[in-house]
C-alpha cells in the first residue's frame, strides 16, 4: 500500500481524517458549495427496501475485436474499448474509498493484466481482493457460451480460471455470473453452478414472454432444480435481471461520454439537481421492487466495457448513496453478488421451482436466436475435434510426466477456454475475431502435437529408454485426415518401407473401430503388432472429397498437396483402454492377400436393378434407385424394419424487409420461406461394397453431396455431407437443413441433449412455464444440440448423433431436423454488424465456406437406444488418435519398441456407464481426475445404477499417496462446499429424496463409487511412477 506503485493519491491515514472533518462541517446539509464527504458506508437496513449497487464492467473475451485487441485498447474505430483502462481505473477507484466494491468476471482479462502488474499494485490488489472490495464472480476464463459448448470445456475452462483464483488469491468464487449468454442450460445450472459450488447463479436472457409472465408474477427469482437425477441435491438459486444486465431505467449511466444526468449537487452552480435525481432512484427502486420478492433488489450498474474511468462511475454512485440515504425512502448501498445473495437466503423465504432450461431464447416475437446453434460451423467442429484431443493430449502428458518447460497443453487449455466465450463459439463475432480463435486454436494444437508427438515416442521406447529423454522415434499426426490429406501415409509407403501406424485410444474401454488413412496405392497390405494379416478394404476417394482436398489443403497450408493419393485404406483395429496399439502397412508383395477392393455399382451405369442393398452385418439398407433418398432399414438383431427418407432442404433467409425488419443472421435464425433440395427425379448411387464397409456416394446437387456409410460391425448409419459453397448469386441467404423422416407418431415430442450430458423434453410449439404464442412455427421449435437428438414412438426410437454443435428439431411428428450450413446477406441487428457470410480464398479466388460433418443414425425398440447415445456419442468425441513413423525393410519394430501399451491393469477397462473426462498432470506435480457417470436415472435398464471405479487397477503401475474430492472446478474440498453451499427453501415443495451418490472413497480400498449422472473430481498425489 505504500509502494510507489499504489494508485491511491491519498494515504488512507489522511482520507480518514478528511473524512471526520468533513462530517463535521457539511453532513447535516443538503446544499453545498463546498467539499462533500459522500456517506457512502450504508450497509443493509432490514427496515427498509435494500437497493444493493452492484459495479461491474461486462468484457467481451473477443467479439467485435480480437481479445487481446479489447485488452490494449486498440482497433478503437470499431468500438472504444479498453479492458486495461477498466482494471487500471477500477483499483484507483476502490481504492479511494474503502465502502465502493467492484466484481470481475473474465479471467482472460484479469490475468493479461495481473502479469503486466508491479509488485506494489498486486499487494493492493490483494488487499482489495482480501476486504472484498474487489470480488472475482464465475471466474473462468471467459463467461461461456451455454448452447454450442460441450460440458467438458466449460468444466475445463471454468477450471482454468477458478485455479488461477484460488493459487494466486486464495479465492473460490461463489456467484455464477452468466449476465450475457443468449439462453440458459440445464447443464450450466446443476453442473457448472451448484456442482461448482456457486451459491447462486444470475442472468437476463430469457424469453420475453416468459419474462413478462415471470414479472406479472414475482417469479424472476427462483430455485433452479435442472437434474432430474441429481433433483434437490443441486439446485440453485437463480436470479433473472427484470431487463438485462444494465442499469435499471431512468438515466443511470454514468462512462464519461455516456448522457445520463449526472447529479450536480454544487449550490453556487447552475443546475443543481439533487433532489430530481434522488426522486428517480427512488422511483426505479420501487419499480423494480414491485417485482421482486423481499425487501432487496439489485441495480447491476455497468454493461459492455464500462469503468474505463470507473471514477465517473464511482463519483455519481457515492451521491447517489449518500443523498438517496439522507433521503431516507430506500436505502442504497455498494454491493456484489455475494452480498445480495446472502441477503436473499436470509430472508427466510420460499422460492418458486424452475426445472428443465431457458431455452429457445426470444426478444421479440420473430427473433429467436436460433441461428448460433449452427452458426459457423467450420469453427464449431474445429473446437470440438480439439476439445477431445485435448482430453487425450493431457492422458499423454500425464503418463510420460509433465515437463514444466514445455511442450505442454497449456496453450491448447488457453485457446480452448477463449473458444468457449458467448461470442465464439456461438459464431456471433466479427470475421476478424473468428479467425484469431482459428489462429489460437491452431496454435495450441500445434504446441500439443508437439507433446503427443514426443509422448507416443517415449512411450513406445520406454522398454529399451526409461529417461525417454533421447527418443528417436518420430510420429507424424495429420490434423488434415479429415480432407483425405496425410503426407506421411501417402508417401511413407515405398522402397520397401513401411507405414507404422500408432491408433491411442482415450477412452477407458477397449475400442474395435475402422480407421481409413489415404494412400496412393491400392496395393498394400496391413499387420497387426504380432505380424498377422488383418483384413483391409481400400475404397476410391470420391471426386467431391478430392476437389475439397485440392482447394482447402492450400487454403490451409498455403501449398498445393504433392501427392494425389487415390484410395482410402480402411482397416479394423482393437485398441486397448487408455493406452495404444500400432499397425504397419506396407507394399503388397505376394498375392493372395487380404486387402480387398472395394466393388463398385453405378445406378447410372446399371439400369436394370431397382434395390441396391448395403450392409454386410445385422445392419442392412435397401435403396430404392427411383428414389435415392428413400431406403429400408433393416436390423435383423434388433428386429427393427422401417422405411426413412432422407432429405435436404433449405430455408431462405428472410432479409429484414417487410413490417418487421427482423433478418435472419448469425444470432437469429427467421427463415423466409422453405425450399426443398429436389434432385433429379432418381439421385444417381454409386456404391462400394467391401468385407469392412459399404459405401453409398450421392451427389444431392451441385453444392451438395454425401457418403453413406454401413460398418459390417456397427449397427447405426454414418453419414458424412459436403455441403456448399451455398449459392447466393441469387441474392438470397440459405440456411441448409438435412431432414430424417420417418413414418413414426411422435406426438410432436422429441429429446435433445443439454451440453452434451442430460436429455432434455421438448414439446413442439410448447413451453412449461406459460402458454406459448407460437409466431415461428420452425424456428421457435429449434434447440441446441451437442450430442445428439431422438424421437420416440410406439415400439420404436430413432437418435442422431452429431460431430458438432448444431441446431435442430422435430417440425413434424416421425420427423428429425438438423441445421448444417448457414450462409446469409445481412446482418440481423444485434451489434455484431456483419452478415455471415462465410468465405474461403485461395489465389485470390474467394468461395462460400464448404462445410464437411458427419451425423450418425440408429432406430432401436422403443427404451434400448440410450445404450448406443450414450458410448457411441464418448466415441464421437473421442475419435482414436493416429500417429505416423516409418520402418525400414527387415527391422523387427517390436524389437525396439513396445507395440501396445494400456495405463490400465491387462484385466481392466471402465464400466459401460463411466467416462474419464479429465486425466491432467498439474503444474504442482499432481494430478487432476475426473470421473463422470454417463446415464441418468431411469434412462437404461442395465446401466442406470450405481458404477465403481478401481483407481489401483486403472492406475496400474502407480501408487496413490493421497487423494482429496474436490468441487467440478477443483478449487476447494468437496465436503467444505457442501458446507458450506446454502440451502434454499421452495414453494409448495419439500426437498425430494437424496439422488444416488457414491459415498467417500476409502483410502485403502480406492474405489470410486458414481451415481447416476454423477461427476466427481480428485486431486491425486502419486507415490512414485514408473512405466509398467
Ligand atoms: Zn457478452
Amino acid at each position: 500500500m505504500a509502494t510507489s506503485a499504489s494508485p491511491s493519491p491519498t494515504s488512507p491515514l489522511s482520507s480518514l481524517f478528511f473524512f471526520c472533518f468533513c462530517c463535521f462541517f457539511f453532513s447535516s446539509s443538503f446544499v453545498s458549495g463546498a467539499y462533500v464527504a459522500y456517506n457512502t458506508s450504508a450497509s443493509i437496513s432490514a427496515a427498509k427496501l435494500n437497493v444493493h449497487l452492484v459495479p461491474h464492467s461486462h468484457d467481451d473475451v473477443g467479439w467485435l475485436k480480437t481479445v487481446d485487441q479489447y485488452y490494449v485498447g486498440s482497433n478503437n474505430s470499431i468500438q472504444g474499448a479498453c479492458v486495461q483502462n477498466v482494471l487500471d481505473s477500477v483499483i484507483e477507484a476502490l481504492v479511494a474509498d474503502k465502502n465502493r466494491k467492484f466484481i470481475y468476471v473474465e479471467q482472460a482479462f484479469f490475468q493479461r493484466w495481473w502479469r503486466q502488474q508491479s509488485d506494489g499494485t498486486k499487494e493492493v490488489v490483494r488487499g482489495l481482493i482480501q476486504s472484498g472490495q474487489l470480488e472475482f464472480i464465475n471466474g473462468g476464463m471467459c463467461m461461456h457460451d451455454e448452447a454450442a459448448v460441450h460440458y467438458v470445456d466449460m468444466i475445463d475452462q471454468t477450471t482454468l480460471g477458478h485455479r488461477f483464483i484460488k493459487q494466486e488469491f486464495d479465492q473460490t468464487p461463489r456467484i455464477g455470473w452468466q449476465i450475457d449468454p443468449f439462453g440458459h442450460s440445464a447443464a450450466q445450472a446443476y453442473l457448472l453452478s451448484a456442482e461448482v459450488g456457486f451459491d447462486a447463479l444470475y442472468f437476463s436472457r430469457i424469453d420475453y414472454q416468459d419474462r413478462a409472465k415471470r414479472i406479472n408474477e414475482k417469479r424472476l427469482e427462483v430455485i433452479w432444480r435442472s437434474s432430474k437425477t441429481l433433483g434437490s441435491s443441486a439446485d440453485v438459486f437463480t436470479g433473472i435481471f427484470p431487463k438485462n444486465y444494465e442499469p435499471p431505467p431512468g438515466g443511470f449511466y454514468f462512462e464519461v461520454n455516456d448522457n445520463s444526468p449526472v447529479i450536480q449537487d454544487d449550490a453556487l452552480l447552475f443546475d443543481y439537481n439533487v433532489q430530481e435525481r434522488v426522486n428517480d432512484f427512488v422511483a426505479a427502486a420501487l419499480s423494480q421492487a414491485n417485482i421482486t420478492r423481499t425487501n432487496h433488489i439489485m441495480f447491476t450498474m455497468g454493461t459492455d466495457f464500462k469503468y474505463q474511468y470507473a471514477n465517473s462511475w464511482f463519483r455519481q454512485l457515492d451521491k447517489f448513496i449518500h443523498y438517496v440515504n439522507k433521503d431516507g425512502r430506500v436505502n442504497a448501498l455498494y454491493s456484489t453478488p455475494s452480498i445480495y445473495t446472502d441477503a436473499k437466503h436470509a430472508a427466510n423465504e420460499s422460492w418458486p421451482l424452475k426445472t428443465d432450461d431457458f431455452f429457445p431464447y426470444a426478444d421479440h416475437a420473430n427473433a429467436y436466436w436460433t441461428g448460433y446453434f449452427t452458426s459457423r460451423p467450420a469453427l464449431k467442429g474445429y473446437v470440438r475435434v480439439l476439445s477431445g484431443y485435448y482430453l487425450a493430449a493431457r492422458q499423454l502428458e500425464f503418463l510420460t510426466s509433465r515437463n514444466n518447460s514445455g511442450p505442454t497443453t497449456d496453450s491448447l487449455a488457453d485457446a480452448l477456454a477463449v473458444a468457449q466465450h458467448h461470442d465464439a463459439v456461438t459464431g456471433t463475432e466479427k470475421q476478424h475475431v473468428a479467425n484469431d480463435y482459428s489462429k489460437r486454436l491452431s496454435i495450441g494444437y500445434t504446441e500439443a502435437e508437439k507433446l503427443v508427438g514426443s509422448s507416443l515416442s517415449c512411450l513406445t521406447e520406454s522398454v529399451l529408454n526409461s529417461q525417454c529423454s533421447n527418443s528417436v522415434t518420430k510420429f507424424e499426426q495429420c490434423p488434415l485426415l479429415n480432407l483425405s490429406y496425410c503426407p506421411p501415409s501417402e508417401s511413407n509407403i515405398s522402397n520397401g518401407k513401411s507405414l507404422v501406424v500408432l491408433v491411442y485410444n482415450s477412452l477407458g474401454w477397449k475400442r474395435e473401430d475402422v480407421i481409413r488413412i489415404p494412400v496412393v496405392d491400392e496395393s498394400v497390405v496391413v499387420h497387426d503388432h504380432e505380424g498377422n494379416e488383418i483384413e483391409s478394404q481400400t475404397l476410391v476417394i470420391s471426386n467431391a472429397s478430392l476437389k475439397l482436398r485440392n482447394s482447402y489443403v492450400q487454403a490451409y497450408m498455403g501449398k498445393s498437396p504433392n501427392t494425389m493419393p487415390k484410395f482410402w485404406l480402411a482397416f479394423s483395429v482393437s485398441v486397448p483402454p487408455f493406452g495404444f496399439t500400432t499397425y504397419l502397412v506396407s507394399t503388397k508383395k505376394e498375392a493372395g492377400s487380404d486387402v480387398v477392393k472395394s466393388t463398385g455399382y453405378s445406378s447410372q451405369e446399371d439400369q436394370d436393378s431397382s434395390v441396391v442393398e448395403v450392409g454386410k452385418g445385422n445392419l442392412k439398407l435397401q435403396f430404392d434407385t427411383d428414389e435415392g433418398s428413400q431406403f429400408h432399414y433393416f436390423n435383423s438383431r434388433k428386429l427393427v424394419n422401417t422405411s426413412i427418407k432422407q432429405s435436404y432442404i433449405y430455408y431462405s433467409g428472410h432479409d429484414g424487409s417487410g413490417s418487421d425488419p427482423q433478418a435472419s443472421g448469425a444470432y437469429i435464425f427467421r427463415p423466409d420461406g422453405t425450399v426443398p433440395i429436389t434432385p433429379p427425379r432418381e439421385v444417381p448411387l454409386t456404391v462400394l461394397r467391401g468385407p469392412i464397409l459399404d459405401e453409398v456416394h450421392q451427389q444431392i446437387n451441385p453444392w451438395i453431396n454425401q457418403v453413406t456409410r454401413v460398418y459390417k460391425k456397427k449397427e447405426h448409419i454414418e453419414v458424412e455431407f459436403i455441403v456448399g459453397p451455398v449459392p447466393v448469386d441469387d441474392e438470397i441467404g440459405k440456411e441448409v437443413a438435412v431432414q430424417i423422416t420417418t413414418t413414426m407418431m411422435t406426438n410432436k415430442t422429441f429429446y435433445t441433449d443439454s451440453n452434451g450430458r442430460d436429455f432434455l423434453k421438448r414439446v413442439r410449439d410448447y413451453r412449461s412455464d406459460w402458454e406459448l404464442q407460437v409466431n415461428q412455427p420452425v424456428a421457435g421449435n429449434y434447440y441446441p444440440i451437442n450430442l445428439g437428438i431422438y424421437i420416440q414412438a410406439n415400439s420404436t426410437e430413432l437418435s442422431v448423433l452429431v460431430d458438432r454443435p448444431v441446431g435442430g428439431s422435430s417440425v413434424l411428428d416421425g420427423q428429425v431436423e438438423l441445421m448444417l450450413h448457414r450462409r446469409l446477406l445481412y446482418d440481423d441487428g444485434r451489434g455484431v454488424a456483419e452478415s455471415l457470410d462465410e468465405e474461403v480464398c485461395v489465389n485470390d479466388q474467394c468461395a462460400g465456406l464448404v462445410i464437411q460433418g458427419k451425423f450418425y443414425l440408429r432406430i432401436d425398440p422403443l427404451g434400448e437406444g440410450a445404450k448406443w447415445r450414450r458410448s457411441t456419442g464418448q466415441e464421437i468425441y473421442s475419435p482414436l488418435l493416429l500417429a505416423f513413423s516409418e520402418k525400414d525393410a527387415g527391422v523387427n519394430w517390436a524389437n525396439s519398441h513396445r507395440p501396445t501399451f494400456s495405463m490400465a491393469d491387462p484385466s481392466y477397462s471402465l464400466p459401460d456407464n463411466v467416462a474419464l473426462i479429465t486425466l491432467q498432470a498439474l503444474e504442482d506435480g499432481s494430478t487432476l481426475l475426473r470421473l463422470a457417470h454417463l446415464y441418468e436415472v431411469g434412462e437404461d435398464k442395465d446401466l442406470s445404477v450405481m458404477a465403481r471405479v478401481d483407481l489401483e487397477k486403472l492406475f496400474s503401475g502407480r501408487k496413490i499417496s493421497k487423494i482429496t474430492e474436490t468441487n467440478l472446478s477443483a478449487n476447494q474440498e468437496r465436503v467444505e462446499m457442501e458446507k458450506k453451499r446454502l440451502k434454499w427453501q421452495v414453494e409448495g415443495s419439500t426437498r425430494s429424496a437424496g439422488p444416488v451418490r457414491g459415498g467417500a472413497v476409502d483410502v485403502s480400498e480406492l474405489v470410486v463409487e458414481l451415481g447416476p449422472m454423477e461427476i466427481r473430481t480428485f486431486i491425486i498425489y502419486f507415490d512414485y511412477m514408473f512405466l509398467a
